[in-house]
């Protein structure tokens, strides 16, 4: 038996008997785990019952052998981004993320940089304004961490750079941009703008330092959208349940 001290964000919790849950966090030290809390639903004088969902721990966990279900034995809560569940769209906004991480992620599976990526997010999407420059920023910088970037300087069958000053051709299965020569013989191909194509490697971080100096217009913000979910179906070969809250 193991003892391991984490910070952790809890992603999704079900009842276990009458008294227990099971909690999956997305740790920064263990990727994506799952623990039995023991008597987690019972009042405990002191303390105050659950960890809620997106909540940010210090969590001490059990390893039992080769079993994935880890005993968690403490926690200490962080934060618990309280602002996000007094405005919808940012607890919507939120509830994406977390979908995405959950979906990306293996079990078991370290991942810091996203770790500290999804933390940051949630804080800039719980002390921001509007939280969707920085969900998409999320969304475009969670795919280089977990290794699926489409190519969106190039086009990919002909290598020749993207001329901004059109529009060019996306495929899912391709895995990123096509010229108007290479992708005109493709049937399934989304077109997108030169200003959609530059806003979207803006967001993965290449130039901007400080997201919340970054405006975009709805309708690329529309067209990077309407690109990403038809990419991220393609990943997961499914919707995702958060996109028609967005
Ligand atoms: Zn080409």
């Amino acid at each position: 038996m193991g003892y391991h001290n984490t910070p952790a964000i809890a992603l999704r919790k079900i009842d276990y008997g009458d008294s227990s849950q099971i909690i999956t966090f997305f740790t920064r030290d263990y990727g994506k785990i799952q623990t039995l809390a023991k008597g987690l639903k019972l009042p405990v004088k002191g303390i105050s019952g659950g960890i809620d969902l997106l909540s940010h721990n210090q969590i001490v966990f059990i390893q039992r052998g080769r079993s994935h279900l880890h005993i968690l034995a403490e926690w200490m809560l962080q934060e618990s981004f309280c602002s996000l569940r007094d405005n919808l769209r940012k607890f919507y906004s939120a509830l994406h993320v977390m979908e995405l991480v959950g979906e990306f992620c293996e079990v078991n599976d370290k991942n810091e940089p996203l770790f500290h990526l999804f933390v940051n997010t949630l804080y800039e999407v719980a002390n921001g304004d509007d939280p969707s420059v920085s969900t998409l920023a999320f969304e475009v910088r969670m795919l280089a961490l977990v290794g699926y970037m489409p190519e969106m300087e190039h086009c990919v069958s002909c290598k020749t750079e993207i001329d901004l000053a059109k529009f060019a051709l996306f495929n899912a299965s391709e895995g990123g941009l096509l010229c108007q020569y290479c992708g005109s013989c493709l049937k399934e191909r989304m077109k997108i703008s030169g200003g959609a194509i530059a806003t979207f490697n803006c967001l993965a971080g290449k130039k901007v330092q400080r997201l919340e100096r970054l405006k975009i217009d709805t309708s690329i913000r529309n067209e990077i959208r309407l690109l990403l979910r038809y990419y991220f179906s393609f990943l997961l070969n499914k919707e995702l349940k958060m996109w028609k809250y967005l």
